[in-house]
């Protein structure tokens, strides 16, 4: 290992993945003086995503920092219904800020981890472009299809397709005709079920953090499990049920936006209605196919996974991301201890971790699978009744 690159002296994480649980882990490591350095694969200014529940508390109780609140970082906006909604973008771009702040985080983004190790000294994550970088331990904070992860669980590698999709997108309310009725603050969330699809909507805010009406931006996620042949042969799910990848907007076909128009037309109720509609005919629509895992475990030696990682599950569960943070508190706290008993930082100190998180992993997982239960009941009663494009 003699070209390895490691910061020298003090102890350091190497964290595999830049996106919300990498990033919060990074900041939860900084705040108890611990340095890291983050490996992203994508490049800052390639980064988009949809809305998503944010508990601003909870952020701020477990990085320390303040997301209510102006500093060096601007406020982190959301808006109010029954929970607290933001984008993904402005999610991240809240913690990439503050993470360019801190002098103990090295973020090192546009730079792919093609295998990870460790031994009795060390872990190490190897990059494309043929650095080894080498940490005391190493977190994969590598989402639903992690690298990380087929070293920690060998022999359960991949996350499970769950039988159905979401069609999904984002659309900016100020690119609506002026007639569109807004949701206000009694509808700013819709949850409907009809002929065995659902709908989940929310207000998020705009581009540029705006959270008045017209100038926000709608999220929606629409629950489809008439698809899986249309998945498969796009190549977005394997034959053995495996989750390969989103299907993108310009994957959809005519025919099957002609079809996602009827079946909006007829069942989704204003304010989504046009929201949705407008998705449809231009490309800020997509499909994700909705995956699940179970970890056997979540560590091995100096790795742990954390996160999507560790833990992938249906959105309906509303508690991903938190889940997510959740892990970071813990990577923290566990590294904490262990320099503050013992001076050093180990296999041993990813123990407490595990002793935690592992159990929490499975529980989304199963509130997943029966959350996915209940949906597939619901919409397996509208199966035969029309046969979708694909
Ligand atoms: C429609 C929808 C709604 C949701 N709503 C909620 C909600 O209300 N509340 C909630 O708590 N959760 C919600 N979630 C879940 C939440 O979005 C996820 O749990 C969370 O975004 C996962 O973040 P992550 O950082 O763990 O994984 P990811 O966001 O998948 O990040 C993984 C990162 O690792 C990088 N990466 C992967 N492999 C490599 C590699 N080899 N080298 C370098 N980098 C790599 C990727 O580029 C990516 O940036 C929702 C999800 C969806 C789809």
């Amino acid at each position: 290992m003699s070209d390895a690159i490691k910061p020298s002296g003090s102890p350091h994480v190497l964290i595999v993945g830049g996106s919300l649980t990498g990033l919060t882990c990074a900041l939860v490591l900084a705040r108890h003086g611990i340095a890291s350095t983050v490996i992203e694969q994508v490049a800052a200014a390639n980064r988009s995503g949809g809305g998503l529940g944010v508990d601003r508390t909870l952020l701020r109780k477990v990085t320390g920092l303040d997301p209510f609140a102006d500093s060096l970082v601007p406020e982190l906006p959301v808006v109010l219904s029954y929970r607290e909604s933001t984008s993904w973008l402005a999610l991240h771009n809240w913690l990439r800020d503050n993470a360019l702040q801190e002098q103990l985080i090295t973020l090192t983004e546009g730079s792919q981890v093609t295998s990870v190790s460790s031994d009795d000294g060390a872990a190490y994550a190897y990059t494309l472009s043929g650095q080894t970088l080498t940490g005391d331990i190493l977190i994969g904070c590598d989402g639903y299809r992690s690298l990380v992860r087929t070293v920690v669980n060998p022999n359960k590698p991949t996350a499970a397709y769950a039988g159905y999709m979401l069609w999904r997108g984002l659309v900016n309310e100020r690119e609506l005709p002026s007639d569109t009725p807004w949701a206000d603050e009694e509808d700013s969330f819709g949850f409907i079920d009809r002929s065995g699809y659902r709908l989940i909507a929310y207000p998020v805010p705009g581009t540029d953090g705006s959270l008045r009406q017209g100038e926000r931006q709608v999220s929606f996620a629409w629950y489809d499990m008439h698809r899986n042949d249309l998945l498969r042969d796009a190549g977005c799910i394997s034959s053995d049920g495996v989750v390969l990848r989103t299907l993108t907007s310009p994957m959809i076909s005519p025919a099957v936006r002609r079809e996602l128009g009827l079946i909006a037309e007829s069942n989704w109720p204003d304010p989504w209605r046009p929201l949705v509609l407008h998705a449809i005919k231009s490309d800020a629509l997509f499909g994700t196919p909705i995956a699940e895992y179970d970890p056997p475990a979540v560590i091995r030696g100096r790795l742990a996974i954390a996160g999507d990682a560790a833990h992938v599950a249906s959105p309906m569960t509303g508690r991903g991301f938190h889940t997510g943070v959740e892990d970071a508190a813990f990577v923290g706290e566990s590294c904490r201890e262990s320099l503050y008993r013992r001076g050093i930082l180990d296999a041993a100190a990813l123990l407490t971790y595990s002793g935690h998180r592992l159990p929490a992993a499975k529980t989304l997982a199963s509130r997943s699978r029966e959350a996915s239960r209940q949906y597939l009941q619901i919409a397996l009663k509208f199966l035969h009744r029309s046969e979708p494009c694909r």
